[in-house]
């Protein structure tokens, strides 16, 4: 760890987030809602580059990128510029791609700005408005399938690119970014990142004195800190044995799990960038911003600072379920209905996170709701179950989608509460342990042994405090009739 440590790494990201809470496409009326689709169903002249055709711009897409912009503490251009980058690929239907350019006269939407991971700023570099391309699929992986068939219906669909700057240095703080990103746009209400390819990844590592080595393909933020960890291995190797790290990409092979090399990177000028002709430098109204600068909605670091002074929960707390808008909104919806935010987090934080982590999942693709979660809760404050039990209840609801009180019922898991019922149990164990008997009653400690024994004839459905205090109450009854 440490020698991988003094190699200095430098992680930088490319995102490419799908603004999903659009209608329509970027630059024309096509549908946006592609997923699952009949493929080539969703496309029209326009988002098909025929000749004679003009891209409109949709505004609701720049107020959305607005948005973002000032949610990361960006600077929004005055006046921005669409730049054509034009490449061959099957993806691109028109051979470029509407998006823009930082250099020779390019304005992008906004430069600038940064995210707070763990009292970290990760600092941005530029935010831009682009269209999607199509979609390829393999048959198979990228390198053995023998045909590849494309889907133009994603081709136009309106995406903002956020490059940061490379200040990450562990697998672990990009993670931590993008879920931060993901918890930004998802409260904005723009982007929804658990649909499927609505945040894409590239990512660019560089060990001291290698060059920059660029993985593409990261279909989502679980696979990033697996690709950035198998990437840092490999060139750390190569370092070690004393050799070179050239510039290259590499592509993200999921299935493998491991990085293999793509082509030699594109120089800039292959890409032959020029101003979009069919489009108008568009100006942004400093008013306008104004405005919607004015109903922004409360982003995570704002929520967790509440969460902190509302709940009274530590920052900690506050900060792990803060991290994702689905997180938050269940801790909030349970503590609306039940009303002990200490007790909800315990479990949402414990129980409910460590599963979620095993299975690799979001808290949203549970069928688990806050109701059932606090009906659970509620069952232990009525002296239903035990703690324990209602963990092992826990795990039971979230396999089978049950609700607490019938797995309850059907497993037979009430405490036993009925105080005559605990005598005559009492009374069982007593004759049966004759010698523990005397001993408990000069000796307290022995009496652990009778509980013990309370405890395994009824499978640990005793309620304790009663079973402690009948016996308790029964030996000391004893006691008169029994000399040491
Ligand atoms: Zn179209
Ligand atoms: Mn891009």
């Amino acid at each position: 760890m440490s020698k991988i440590k003094s190699l200095e790494i430098k992680i930088g990201l490319e995102v490419h987030c799908q603004l999903t809470n659009l209608k329509t496409k970027l630059f024309c009326s096509c549908s946006s809602d592609y997923r699952g689709k009949e493929p080539n169903t969703l496309i029209c002249p326009i988002c098909m580059g025929m000749p004679g055709t003009l891209p409109v711009l949709n505004e609701k897409a720049l107020e959305d990128a607005i948005m973002v912009a000032l949610a990361l503490n960006s600077k929004i251009s005055e006046r921005m510029l669409f730049f054509r980058k034009n490449y061959f690929y099957p993806d691109m239907p028109k051979n470029f791609q509407i998006s823009q350019y930082d250099k020779a006269g390019g304005v992008p939407f906004a430069l600038g700005g940064y995210i707070q991971i763990n009292g970290k700023k990760v600092r941005i570099r530029r935010i831009q408005l682009e269209e999607d391309p199509g979609k390829l699929s393999y048959d198979g992986t990228i390198e053995s399938s023998n045909h590849t068939l494309v889907d133009y219906n994603r081709a136009g669909i309106a995406l903002i690119e956020i490059v940061t700057e490379p200040d990450m240095e562990t697998p672990k703080e990009a993670r931590l970014f993008l879920e931060k990103l993901r918890s930004i746009l998802e409260h904005l209400n723009v982007s929804d990142g658990s649909l499927e390819g609505s945040m894409r990844c590239d990512a660019n590592i560089s060990l001291k004195g290698g060059k920059r080595v660029e993985v593409k393909n990261i279909s989502s933020f679980k696979e990033v800190e697996r690709a950035l960890n198998f990437e840092i291995t490999r060139q750390k190797n190569l370092v070690l044995r004393g050799m070179v790290i050239g510039q290259e990409t590499r592509h993200w092979d999921e299935t493998r799990r491991i990085t293999v090399s793509l082509r030699m990177k594109e120089e800039e000028q292959d890409y032959r960038y020029f101003p979009e002709p069919d489009l108008v430098p568009i100006i942004i109204p400093r008013e306008r911003i104004k405005e919607i600068e004015q109903k922004m909605p409360e982003l995570p670091d704002e929520r967790r600072k509440r969460f902190i002074e509302q709940y009274n929960l530590s920052p900690q707390s506050a900060e792990i379920l803060t991290r994702s808008k689905a997180m938050a909104d269940f801790f909030e919806e349970s503590v609306k209905i039940y009303g002990n935010p200490k007790e909800i987090s315990n479990w949402m934080i414990g129980e409910l996170s460590s599963y979620l982590n095993e299975k690799s999942i979001e808290i949203d693709e549970l069928t688990l709701t806050s109701k059932q979660l606090v009906d659970l809760i509620k069952l232990i404050d009525e002296g239903v179950i035990s703690r324990k039990m209602a963990k092992s209840v826990l795990q039971d609801m979230l396999l089978t989608g049950k609700m607490a009180g019938d797995i309850v019922k059907e497993k037979g898991l009430e405490k036993i509460l009925d105080k005559e019922y605990i005598g005559s149990i009492v009374e069982k164990i007593l004759k049966e342990n004759p010698q523990a008997v005397k001993d408990a009653i000069f000796d307290k400690k022995a009496m652990n042994y009778l509980m013990g024994q309370l405890m395994k004839k009824t499978e640990g459905k005793i309620d304790p405090k009663m079973a402690s205090e009948v016996l308790r109450k029964r030996l000391s009854e004893l006691a008169k009739f029994i000399t040491p």
